[in-house]
């Protein structure tokens, strides 16, 4: 079964394109101190070396959105051209019209609508940061966050429910108020002239139905490229399956045109892994393909060792390792089907299957591990050296089958 295509409007962000028949983009976030030049870069470009098409940084200072170009002309000194991606809350205005060298150098401008001001000046300020887009020809994203809903708004809506012969429950009402507000504020946005080729849409909520619901609503009423993310996702696997349930849903359904993985990373670990859950989930739906695919078995009573699975993570690491001077160099290899198995119930059917394919020896069994290559044994390998040699003819593999 395949996603609908979505029918959406295609906004320009540096040199990636959003929305309509462009594939789903990835994007990701920082969570280094802006002003810290040297570890923003480095996180920046680790996160884009993973594959993130799109960062995202906070901007909340004078200091901060003065380290922005600095940023911007380092990455652009080590070949790195990823869209940035300026995240503004209560000051954005100021910072954008303060520090013109950091609107210019910035992709994107994020605009929280619950986060912009109160009463006249909501509007005003609001009207400050679209003229800046408008004036450096920068397209907007308004991204609503149900923790941080423009409370006037709600408060507006609330009283109007109350009137209602037919209200709304509290639910109900507050999933209206989030769409409410991006899609007002959009046409607001248009209204102070910011062409809507320029505007990007995301509701982000932290339940799963209520996001699923939410994005259904929201994608029915507008044609702007949507962003999609289960915000404050949470931790390991909780936040991994949490995401992945709500992506995979409004997914499938055409719903989403960028998406971005809200980890809580554990403590000193990689942020780079937001990046490879969205990868991982675009390409088990078969939207997009990132990198080559190791099918592996569980392993269970037949091999009782862990060499397997040693095996299946090293040659998991390697061919990521080895994606980012791939991908220009032998292009179509992220759809390329590596198998590892744990033993001879099912690894020589499931080997026979990929591009390449190895049958560990389960316990008991004689300790050779056949590999074989487009369905056909190749050679059998055995000895102390088995993960090397095997490692070796997935690297001749791809030499020889995926040229430029
Ligand atoms: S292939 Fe063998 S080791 Fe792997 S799960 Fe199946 S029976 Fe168990």
């Amino acid at each position: 079964m395949s996603a609908i295509p979505p029918t959406t409007r295609t906004v320009q962000v540096g040199n990636v394109f959003i929305g309509s028949e462009h594939p789903v983009a990835v994007q990701s976030m920082t969570n280094t101190d802006t002003t810290q030049i040297a570890d923003s870069v480095k996180q920046i470009l680790e996160l884009a070396q993973a594959g993130s098409e799109l960062v995202r940084l906070t901007v909340n200072t004078v200091e901060a959105a003065k380290a922005v170009p600095l940023i911007k002309d380092k990455l652009l000194a080590q070949s790195c051209d990823v869209p940035l991606v300026g995240d503004f809350h209560f000051n954005g205005h100021k910072l954008l019209e303060s520090e013109p060298a950091c609107a210019e150098a910035l992709d994107k401008y994020r605009i929280n609508p619950g986060n912009v001001g109160k009463g006249k000046k909501r509007d005003d300020q609001f009207a400050s940061m679209i003229e800046v887009a408008c004036r450096y020809n920068k397209p907007v994203r308004i991204g609503v966050n149900w923790g941080s809903l423009d409370q006037a708004l709600l408060a507006r809506l609330m009283d109007e429910n109350s009137k209602s012969a037919t209200p709304l429950d509290n639910t109900q009402l507050m999933h209206h108020a989030v769409v409410s507000s991006a899609l007002e504020s959009a046409e607001q946005a248009v209204q102070f002239g910011l062409d809507k080729n320029k505007i990007i849409l995301s509701c982000k909520m932290s339940g799963v139905q209520d996001l699923i619901s939410v994005y259904q609503d929201l994608s029915s009423k507008c044609d702007y490229p949507l962003h999609l993310g289960l915000t404050e996702a949470g931790m390991g696997a909780k936040g991994i399956v949490a995401s992945t349930a709500a992506l995979a849903i409004l997914l499938q359904q055409g719903i989403g045109n960028t998406i971005r993985i809200s980890l809580t990373p554990k403590p000193g670990g990689d942020r780079c892994e937001e990046v490879i859950v969205a990868q991982e989930i675009l390409q088990s739906m078969g939207l997009r393909a990132f990198t080559p695919p190791v099918i592996a078995c569980p392993g269970c009573g037949r091999t009782s060792s862990t060499y397997f699975q040693q095996l299946a993570q090293d040659i998991q690491n390697h061919l990521r390792t080895q994606m980012p001077e791939w991908r220009g160099k032998h292009p179509g290899v992220e759809s390329m089907q590596v198998a590892v198995m744990g033993c001879v119930v099912n690894g020589p059917g499931e080997s026979k299957h990929a591009n390449i394919g190895i049958s560990l020896p389960g316990t008991g069994e004689k300790p050779v591990a056949p590999v074989y290559v487009d369905g056909k044994k190749t050679v059998t390998l055995k000895g102390d050296n088995i993960a090397e040699e095997f490692q070796q003819i997935v690297d001749e593999y791809v030499v020889t089958h995926y040229k430029s």
